[in-house]
């Protein structure tokens, strides 16, 4: 699958990427962790900590996945409103989700702090605009649902939002406690990490195969065969070539990167911007005064066709920018299309699958994909070094998708 296309940002952030080598052996270890994105790198530095003998393959060079292309836009409200998620799941598990979306933030924050590689993990409030007047009702339930679990946030009319920005819309809610992040940095610096606990790292090497037994899992890869007692599937969303979902849908998003345009800040607080629409627009900063703005998506899977699509899309991008705060001179420094998954009830997949055993999927879809697969990484790693976490019924991966003959495992 060609996950992106066109010119990221973050692999510019960073004056020298990790180098690790192609696997040129055969090895045993407790865990094989399939894909060196943000889940696997995750999983990699909670399972060295814990001194678990893990080994980490990525076909590509690790951590060049969705991870780059990911903005880094960290919250804890999701796609789906907490409202929407009450609706489907009821009280309790939708509070649960958002609650555990709120401690993975914290715990991304914590695991930012220990790294070498700086992430540029900030805490940042969000600005959750309502595109057209009709969706003012939805934000105002929200505003209520969120103050009544505990969550951090504000309600702003049209004058208070006016007041902070230099556009107008009808009302918004401000959420605090989010964050921004530089996702690549963060992913190559919980590399370095788990490598330095003793994870063994390696990339350019494809999990082409595997067998699956009662006591261990065979992967047939690139460069050797290994042999694991439980294998963690962080294949992002390539996971949908080794197991469909039926709930997951993969697109086409678009994004750019302005020019360093200001010292000063733009909008208030430079906080995350974002809104109702669905597909909904997403604007941030970053440390250099850049400016990234995303979205737009659409179902575009053919790569061809998808760069095509870009020089499209990108300019639209701009004019939205430029719509937004009129008075700035931007100038489009990167733009790049990515497949961008998500589910259909809006909760990521996580856990064991019938028809794999031995192995744990870690699939965070959605556009809280970093904070997801924070608390995903958080479930596995303590299941597979014995506590078992119930929370993992709430993100199951059949919840939708009974084994059937339509599950197709080209892999297997
Ligand atoms: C445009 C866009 C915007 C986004 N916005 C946000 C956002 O603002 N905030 C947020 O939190 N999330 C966002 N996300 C989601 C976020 O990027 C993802 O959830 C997350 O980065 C995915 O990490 P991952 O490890 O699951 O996947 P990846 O980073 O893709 O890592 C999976 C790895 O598995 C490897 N792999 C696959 N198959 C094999 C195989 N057979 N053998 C060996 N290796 C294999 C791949 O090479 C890849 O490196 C966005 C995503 C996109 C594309």
């Amino acid at each position: 699958m060609e996950l992106i296309s066109g010119n990221t940002f973050w692999p510019s952030t960073l004056e020298q990427t990790l180098d690790f080598p192609p696997l040129a052996e055969d090895l045993t270890c407790d865990v094989l962790i399939v894909g060196g994105g943000m889940g696997g790198a995750l999983c990699a530095r909670l399972l060295g900590e814990r001194q678990v003998n893990t080994v980490v393959i990525d076909k590509r060079k690790l951590a060049h996945g969705s991870s780059s292309a990911n903005p880094g836009l960290l919250q804890y409200s999701n796609d789906k409103t907490l409202t929407s998620f009450i609706n489907t799941f009821g009280e309790a598990n939708a509070v649960l989700f958002y609650r555990m979306c709120k401690d993975a933030l914290d715990q991304l924050e914590k695991l930012a702090a220990t790294l070498d590689i700086n992430p540029s993990f900030t805490r940042r409030s969000s600005l959750y605009y309502a595109s057209t007047l009709a969706d003012v009702p939805m934000l105002q339930k929200e505003f209520e649902q969120l103050t009544r679990f505990g969550f951090p946030v504000e309600y702003w009319d049209e004058q208070q939002v006016a007041a902070r920005f230099p556009f107008r819309k009808p009302a918004a809610l401000y959420t605090h406690e989010d964050a921004e992040v530089n996702p690549f940095c963060f992913v190559q610096g919980l590399l370095q990490t788990a490598s330095r606990l003793g994870v063994s790292l390696y990339e350019h090497t494809e999990a082409k195969h595997f067998e699956f037994g009662e006591q261990e899992v065979v992967c047939h890869t690139s460069g050797g065969t290994i042999r694991a007692k439980k294998v963690i599937f962080a294949t992002g969303y390539e996971t949908q070539e080794i197991k469909t979902d039926r709930g997951a849908v993969l697109e086409s998003s678009y994004a750019i990167v302005t020019n360093p345009v200001v010292d000063t800040p733009l909008w208030h607080e430079q906080c995350l911007i974002w809104e109702t629409a669905r597909p909904y627009l997403y604007i941030r900063s970053t440390q250099e005064g850049r400016i990234i703005i995303g979205g737009f998506d659409e179902p575009v899977l053919d790569s061809k066709q998808r760069e095509i699509r870009l020089l499209h899309q990108q300019k639209k991008l701009l004019q939205a920018l430029q719509e937004l705060f009129p008075n700035v001179p931007f100038k489009i420094d990167y733009a790049w299309a990515a497949i961008f998954g998500s589910t259909h009830d809006g909760l990521p997949y996580i856990g064991p699958h019938p028809r794999f055993p031995n192995c744990y999927f870690l699939e965070g879809y959605g556009g809280n994909g970093s904070v997801t697969n924070m608390m995903a990484a958080q479930l596995l790693a303590d299941e597979l070094t014995g506590t078992h976490r119930p929370e993992l019924e709430l993100y199951s991966l059949t919840r939708t998708t009974k084994p059937s003959p339509e599950t197709t495992e080209p892999l297997v």
